[in-house]
């Protein structure tokens, strides 16, 4: 189940990798997530709530033990009959790694399969203009966080990356993104496979998103949920039923020139208040600035996507907290352009849930519960029919690169099996097969 590759020279440095092939049969999966939901389930309760047999669920069960995935804990009593023993998930039988690439920062976190983030390292966004030294200052962080939890790699299925879109998925390319200056036609997937030596996913961060969500943050995982995420850029991320919906390419969701405010500043669509110019950092910034909300100068104009616009805009908030009437003005822009937004996502997929984050989310949260489901709702089409639940997040900080490593667990265990298509270091045995 998890074949062992031969060592493999690369870059000079001897390599080893876990083959993270999906994780066993789709009966299988649904038992294993069955398990990993629950706090315990034995064996009777894993067939009433899976429908499968109880000879089925015993196979299963002995299965996912043997491959170390699942233990035996203690038994439990129920009614009189015979005391029934609880399985439990084993959290470090296996390990994912996520990259979050952003346009300031790159997150690289270790997460096991409860979702713990073992270790993380946060180090600036390398310039793409030179790729073999940007995959290399990834790697070399990838190996840290390794390194830094004592993981051992044989345990480790991959590794995601999220980055900001448009991406090439068949391709696994970084293909330019507004966000990401530099990055043009970047093959990162094959390239940081080759580097690692582990196998690599790519897809874009507010996807990686809306799969850490389904797995980490829904309490069920039907019903239609949106995830918008709120950071350099703003995306949304859908989740169908359960399935992450991807669209043709992999690109769904991309809301930048959605209108949000028709005197708004004017967007190189044509179109006057996008998204895109109305509610990015730079543009909030931007329109602090003008309205004495923040001092003039106080920012680069060309670092709108660096970590100055990030402290920029934590002072907006820090003196929105404190009261500050223009810094208040700016922030309740924000919270009805996302508000407006929102309801556009709500109304065209009929949503019963609306997940926010992203790395802004946190200093905006206070202000827009308090306002944004009310502007919301007034404009839902649905209203009179169901509600719409809105909550933040309650995956942490580290969002963008839980999300990542989530692309892989999701790969392997997940009971839907997702289209991504992923990168496998060459002279492996998976590469093999899948040549022969
Ligand atoms: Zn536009």
């Amino acid at each position: 189940m998890c074949a062992t590759i031969p060592e493999t020279e690369v870059h000079g440095v001897v390599r080893r990798a876990t083959n993270p092939v999906r994780i066993g049969s789709f009966n299988q999966t649904v038992v294993l997530d069955a398990i990993r939901r629950s706090s315990g389930l034995s064996r009777v309760e894993l067939a009433a709530s899976t429908g499968l047999s109880a000879q089925a669920v015993t196979n299963i069960c002995r299965r996912l033990i043997a491959a170390g995935l699942v233990r035996e804990a203690g038994t439990e009593n129920v009614g009189r009959g015979k005391p029934r023993t609880m399985l439990r998930l084993e959290p470090g039988a296996r390990l994912a790694v996520g990259v979050h690439l952003d346009p300031a920062v790159v997150t690289v976190a270790l997460l096991d399969l409860e979702g713990t983030v073992l270790a993380q390292q946060s180090l600036a966004t390398p310039s793409a203009l030179d790729p073999p030294h940007a995959v290399a200052t990834i790697t070399s962080a990838v190996d840290a966080v390794i390194a830094s939890a004592g993981a051992d790699r044989e345990r480790i299925l991959g590794v995601g990356v999220a980055a900001p879109g448009p991406v090439d998925l068949r391709r696994g390319v970084v293909d330019n993104p507004p966000n990401l200056p530099g990055w043009h036609q970047v093959p990162l997937r094959e390239e940081l496979a080759r580097a690692t030596g582990l196998p690599v996913l790519l897809d874009k961060d507010v996807t990686a998103a809306a799969v850490a969500e389904t797995w980490w943050g829904l309490p069920r995982r039907d019903g239609t949920t949106a995830v918008l995420y709120i950071g350099t850029g703003i995306g949304v991320g859908l989740v169908v039923d359960g399935e992450v919906v991807r669209g043709t390419s992999g690109n769904a969701g991309e809301v930048g020139h959605v209108v949000v405010d028709p005197d708004g500043p004017p967007c190189a669509c044509g179109q006057r208040g996008c998204v895109a110019v109305a509610l990015a950092p730079s543009a909030l910034l931007e329109r602090a600035r003008q309205r004495g909300a923040l001092p003039a100068g106080s920012l680069d104009e060309t670092a709108a996507a660096s970590t100055d616009a990030t402290a920029a805009l934590g002072e907006l908030f820090d003196r929105a907290d404190a009261g500050e009437p223009a810094a208040r003005d700016v922030v309740a822009y924000a919270v009805t352009g996302i508000a407006r937004l929102a309801l556009v996502v709500t109304n065209l997929l009929d949503l019963d849930r609306l997940v926010l984050g992203g790395p802004y989310w946190a200093r905006i949260a206070p202000y827009y519960l308090d306002r944004g489901p009310e502007q919301m709702a007034a404009g839902a089409a649905a209203r009179l029919i169901h509600g719409v639940e809105v909550v933040g997040t309650s995956i942490g900080e580290h969002f963008g690169a839980v999300g990542a490593a989530s692309l892989v667990l999701d790969h392997a265990f997940s009971v839907h099996p997702g289209s991504l298509v992923e990168h496998v270091p060459a002279n492996t045995p998976r590469a093999r097969r899948a040549s022969a």
